[in-house]
């Protein structure tokens, strides 16, 4: 007898079947996509034993006819392509037409439904291992689909399931995937009996992102659209203001499929980058509805991966669209909520974390009046900053009286915070960050003032690999000001830097080189500001510090390089809200 054996048909159909169906979440997904692809309004969604005892759909689709019933439970039935050319237009969900098949093996299958051609509704009952049966009965148009016992004969699935609950939350994540994608669908989703969401048909993504998660508040989340070569793209996302330290509201999807895309969701990332403090995370949803062509879903049975026909511009498209959307937002008065709004009990509007919507990030009232290019930048860019060489005391204050008389300096205070007034807002400013943040911009602007050094700093790079990052480093930072030359192999020399770090080379080169990878630029001119900013606990003339003070509010982008909040804002309002005062 040969070893080899070709399997028995109902053993081969079942391990094809686990490959789309392998837990109770995927079979939820399955058949909330037929309903989906039926055009349905309205899907109920129910399961028991966190969906391995039981998962049951009902959607209000255009349903099947008899002969369809019959057929929609066969391998590779599908009404949705006629041949792999189809592939590339088509906008349905499934089209592999192995969903049901797979079912029909793996667990008790009922499904009933009726078309809007037929008087009267079918059930079609069938059970692994025997012929299905098929009856007419009562029902309304659209498709009922029951499915129990996932896996009760395939003991090697089964063990794999993890606990009801654990079955149970993936389940609902499956519904919420779906639920996202489709705002125009109600849906409800039920398990053991309870109903945990009643979702209304709603008319945008971002009402149905804020249906499932309220967590940064309405005042905050926003719907940008935007566009690329073959592809529209829409995004829900909360203004800065409101971020985590995990991704989990950082979610992708295409063509109204949920997927895992690393290099989309470090997109996200990035356009944030800058406006988040480090190893946060925003709240961002993106939905992109590409040209089917573009984007081929047909890699895995059940449909978790893509490949795009150009990742690299897709994901550009979307940082740029994204980046520039959220830009707009900083340098705008937040929307919606007026300042101290927030201030209740626990004066929440204290909570960095989760500030959402007063005034924090707005610029200074008043900046975008007086004569055009009279400005806060326009005025204050002209004149070169530096804390420690206060810029002509009275004198220069008295040629900008206008300013100067809407901006007093009341003083510091919790060594680190410039303390100003102006109409009826008081601002506290973190002289670190707001000076840091100054210097960053200048130093990126190429153009800083360079200090030759008589006594080049040497460094011998310890590896190949150390060698070429700074070679590749030299190259990148000519432009803020440092001349870091080859004289060996191996062998580098500093011969210049900026003349804000002249004061100690040898820590700006050392602090140089060891500067994260990623963006070493950046990663460099960000701890070089760092290093020549004033610290916690300076002290500032008082000249000095109107005048770190006037530039920190100007800033369009009034964000340390690490992404911090570089001052905070106390309207009279809030203040007289948190004692209790009649405003
Ligand atoms: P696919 O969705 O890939 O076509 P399935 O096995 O999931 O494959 O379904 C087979 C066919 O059965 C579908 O193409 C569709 O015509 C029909 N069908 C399945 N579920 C529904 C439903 N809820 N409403 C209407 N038709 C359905
Ligand atoms: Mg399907």
């Amino acid at each position: 007898m040969p070893r080899i054996q070709v399997l028995p048909p109902e053993t081969a159909r079942l391990i094809a079947a686990g490959e789309v169906i392998d837990r109770p979440a995927s079979l939820l997904r399955e058949l909330m996509d037929n309903a989906i692809d039926a055009g349905a309004s309205d899907i109920q969604v129910e399961i028991q034993g966190g969906g391995s005892s039981s998962v049951l759909v009902i959607d209000d689709g255009m349903g099947m006819d008899a002969e369809d019933l019959a057929l929609s439970i066969l391998p590779h039935a599908t009404s949705k392509i006629r041949g792999a050319d189809d592939l590339l237009t088509a906008r349905s969900l499934g089209f592999r037409g192995e969903a049901l098949a797979s079912i029909a093996a793996a667990a008790c299958l009922e499904i009933t439904s009726r078309s809007a051609e037929t008087p009267e509704a079918r059930r079609l009952v069938s059970r692994p291992g025997s012929a299905p049966t098929m009856e007419a009965t009562h029902g309304r148009q659209g498709t009922r689909v029951l499915v129990e016992g996932l896996f009760d004969n395939f003991p090697a699935r089964r063990q794999f399931q993890k606990r009801a609950q654990t079955e149970a939350s993936l389940c609902r994540q499956v519904f919420a995937d779906k639920a996202l994608a489709h705002p125009a669908v109600s849906l409800r989703f039920t398990s053991e009996g309870r109903t945990l969401d009643r979702l209304p048909a709603c008319e945008s993504l971002r009402e149905r992102v804020l249906a499932l998660h309220d967590d940064p508040g309405e005042a905050l989340v926003h719907e940008p659209r935007f566009t690329g070569q073959g592809f529209e793209g829409r995004a829900v996302l909360a203004s800065p203001a409101f971020y985590r330290a995990d991704r989990r509201f950082m979610q992708v999807f295409v063509n109204r499929r949920r997927i895992q895309d690393y290099s989309l969701i470090s997109g996200l990332d990035q356009a944030f980058e800058g406006l988040l403090p480090g190893g946060a995370h925003p709240f961002a949803f993106l939905f992109i509805e590409m040209d089917p062509s573009l984007a081929d879903f047909n890699i895995h049975p059940a449909k978790r991966e893509v490949r795009f026909r150009d990742p690299g511009a897709l994901r550009h498209a979307v940082m740029v669209g994204l980046s520039s959307f959220l830009r707009g937002l900083v340098r705008a008065r937040p929307e919606g909520v007026e300042a101290g709004e927030e201030i209740g009990d626990s004066h929440p509007a204290l909570d960095f974390g989760r500030q959402s919507g007063s005034a924090w990030y707005a610029p200074l009232p008043g900046s975008s009046q007086g004569p055009p290019g009279q400005g806060w930048e326009g005025l204050l860019r002209e004149r070169p900053f530096s804390p420690q060489v206060p810029p002509g005391g009275t004198d220069t204050l008295g040629t900008e009286a206008g300013l100067a008389d809407r901006l007093h300096y009341l003083g510091t205070t919790m060594e680190l915070f410039l303390v100003v007034e102006t109409g009826d807002s008081l601002y506290l400013i973190d002289q670190h960050a707001a000076h840091e943040r100054l210097l960053f911009d200048e130093l990126s602007s190429g153009k800083p003032a360079i200090q030759e050094l008589l006594v080049p700093i040497l460094h011998e790079a310890e590896s190949d690999e150390e060698d070429a990052r700074i070679a590749a480093m030299a190259e990148l930072i000519t432009g803020a000001g440092f001349g870091l030359e080859r004289t060996g192999e191996g062998s580098w020399a500093l011969l210049s830097l900026p003349a804000l770090l002249a004061a100690d080379p040898v820590g700006a080169l050392r602090e140089l080189l060891d500067s994260p990878e990623e963006d070493p630029r950046k990663a460099a001119l960000a701890t070089t500001a760092c290093r020549a900013a004033v610290k916690d606990g300076d002290r500032l003339e008082p000249a000095a510090a109107l005048e770190l003070a006037r530039r920190a509010l100007a800033l369009p982008e009034p964000r340390c390089p690490h992404g911090r909040p570089v001052w905070i804002r106390l309207t009279r309002a809030d203040l007289f809200r948190a004692v209790r005062r009649i405003v």
